[in-house]
């Protein structure tokens, strides 16, 4: 039997505190059966993006400690930021993975739903799947007017919520709960700071399309003149056909562009069993299940094609970004890349790169880890942020290597050889100072049972333990290098437009330069107990595997060195001024340990080594 995954991902609105979305986060984590599995915050959106996973039971509890939590550390009046919104926790969606039906989670989301209304006194909405009757199904027409118009709409008798008061909450405005299919949340990145130029591919993209216009033979459809219907002249408006009657007309698209127009203005809000006379006509997008707004995103000083996807398997993100791709030639534009925000199904992925491998005339029967490679750099989804494929994708098969110590000596090794600058010294650093600490562990293994002295045969075992401690510590610490970079690269891409955006961002920098010296100060100390185990087995194991235990006290010292430069190229962009002195005396102090170690180690085996040599010559 498949497990039971329902998957929950709640927006809410704040994306610059990271001390309030930690909070939020935090309550989620709080929660036993749940998996944290992406925290996207964007800050000129000023709204973050959670994603997590678990159990029905487990994931409706989390979702209500979220909401929770929310409506106490974000205050709505306060909010400002350019997505729509109208709640502390703008949406929660429930999503079923596996062993779960849609049926089950539009359940879930009427008792969370219900739950919140009771006792945090939110108005709720329920929506999609979960939707108590069909003009609320659609998120857009639920949040239409957003916070600032939320006051009045619920004093309409027609937006009276489905649990909670009918009553704004001025803190915590309303939320919208739902079941839903997974909706790729998907930006398309363009050469251009212009939102408009964004907005004119976005509105040929999307499902409702938009007001269709006189053909001006200009790229920029904006520029023609509005068609509407006329008596006895029903344009259509994906084409020049004109027909007598709208029945003539809806046939016509039905036949040629394989759409149904009455649907189309239901979704462009016009009630299509009404006169039409007088009415815009509308020019339908290229895709289904495809939302899509142009924006402008101050953080990479460029416009984007925001798009949601609200069933992948029906439209491709590789599709809308290739049909995205050919509309911004025409208009002298350039993609330059794309991005996923939060999630990603492994398969939706593995189908990009299959396509990319086919359009190239290439057999797509390859390695898994090829093809999405190749979906990665095909898609341009590092074109502005590192895509990390086990943080993007969801499912991925479980042999994938997820992180560099699941790789093979032979790929990581050609890892570190790429040219991207982690992994780089201080993972190396961490794995020399694990190897030096397992052949220490080896020689310790190999002859405590042997020796014959009690007391060496003890000082072997305890060897032997702390060496196969600092090994796993150190074999960890691989990742963990890798990462804390990481945390300091994330901090760099924080905006710097206001001052008070500067200071944050630069005290999230120091915080993730702080971070990135002490893995290293770590791995340092951890290799220095290896290298002190491997000194014990030069001394008391047999002398056969004397040269097994030097190899390990100059690996294990190299982890030691390595750390400590690690440490020190990163202080020197430390402003606290003690924590940089503390940090360069407890180097100092280490460095002079390891080197006397080191030169013993040395001069013992080259000793015993000439001993024996020289034994044999008489
Ligand atoms: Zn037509």
């Amino acid at each position: 039997m498949d497990q039971r995954v329902v998957e929950c991902v709640p927006n809410f609105s704040e994306g610059r505190d990271k001390a309030k979305i930690k909070q939020i986060t935090d309550a989620i984590e709080a929660v036993a059966g749940v998996t944290l599995l992406d925290v996207d915050p964007g800050a000129d959106t000023n709204r973050t993006v959670v994603t997590f996973v678990g159990d029905p039971h487990a994931v409706a509890e989390g979702a209500f400690q979220a909401i929770a939590k929310a409506a106490q550390v974000i205050d709505m009046t306060q909010h400002h930021g350019a997505h729509p919104r109208m709640g502390a926790t703008d949406v929660c969606p429930f999503v079923p993975i596996s062993g779960v039906t849609m049926e089950e989670c539009a359940a879930i989301a009427r008792r969370v739903g219900d739950r919140v209304g009771r006792e945090l006194a939110i108005p709720v909405y329920l929506y999609e799947a979960a939707a108590s009757r069909p003009e609320r199904r659609n998120l857009a027409a639920i949040r239409k007017g957003e916070y600032e118009g939320l006051a009045e709409k619920l004093r309409d008798a027609d937006w009276k919520p489905d649990f909670g008061p009918a009553r704004i909450n001025p803190r915590a405005g309303a939320t919208v709960i739902g079941a839903r299919e997974f909706l790729i949340a998907y930006n398309v990145t363009l050469n251009t700071r212009d939102k408009a130029l964004a907005t004119d591919i976005a509105f040929e993209l999307r499902e409702r399309g938009r007001v269709a216009r006189a053909a001006t033979g200009s790229a920029y459809y904006a520029k023609g003149r509005i068609l509407t219907y006329q008596d006895g002249a029903y344009p259509c408006g994906n084409c020049e056909f004109v027909g007598r009657t709208f029945a003539e007309t809806a046939a016509h698209c039905r036949g040629v562009h394989a759409y149904d127009v009455a649907e189309l203005l239901r979704l462009n809000d016009v009630d299509p069993t009404k006169p039409l006379v007088g009415q815009k006509v509308y020019r339908a997008g290229k895709f289904s299940h495809c939302k899509a707004i142009g924006w402008y995103v101050d953080e990479y000083k460029r416009a984007q094609i925001s798009i949601n996807l609200t069933n992948y398997k029906v439209t491709p993100p590789h599709m809308v970004l290739e049909e995205a791709r050919r509309l911004a030639a025409e208009r002298g534009l350039v993609v330059t890349g794309s991005e996923v925000v939060g999630l990603i199904p492994y398969p939706a992925l593995r189908e990009a790169g299959r396509y990319y491998l086919q359009a190239q005339g290439k057999s797509s029967f390859v390695p898994i880890p090829d093809i999405l490679q190749t979906a990665i750099f095909s898609m341009g989804l590092a074109d502005i942020a590192p895509f990390d494929l086990a943080k993007k994708v969801l499912g991925l098969p479980h042999e994938f290597p997820k992180s560099l110590v699941r790789m093979m000596v032979r790929e990581f090794t050609d890892e570190v050889s790429r040219d991207t600058p982690a992994p780089g010294g201080g993972s190396v650093a961490a794995l020399a100072g694990a190897l030096g600490a397992a052949l220490a562990s080896m020689v310790a293994n190999l002859w405590q049972d042997k020796v014959e002295s009690a007391a060496a045969a003890s000082e072997l075992v305890e060897a032997a333990k702390i060496a196969q401690k600092v090994k796993d510590e150190l074999v960890l610490a691989v990742d963990e290098d890798t990462n804390a970079f990481n945390t300091y690269m994330e901090a760099r891409r924080l905006p710097a437009g206001t001052a008070a955006e500067k200071a944050a961002r630069e005290q999230q920098m120091q915080e993730g330069l702080k971070a990135a010296v002490r893995v290293p100060y770590q791995t340092a100390l951890a290799a220095y107990q290896g290298m002190q185990a491997a000194w014990t087995v030069v001394r008391h194991g047999n002398v056969s595997s004397i040269t097994d235990g030097a190899v390990g006290a100059q690996t294990a010292y190299a982890g030691i060195r390595g750390g400590i430069w690690n440490v020190l190229i990163n202080l020197k962009d430390i402003a606290d001024r003690n924590f940089v002195d503390e940090m360069r005396h407890k180097c100092d102090s280490l460095l002079q340990e390891a080197r006397t170690l080191s030169e013993q180690v040395t001069t013992h085996v080259d000793a015993r080594l000439a001993e024996l040599i020289e034994g044999k010559k008489c």
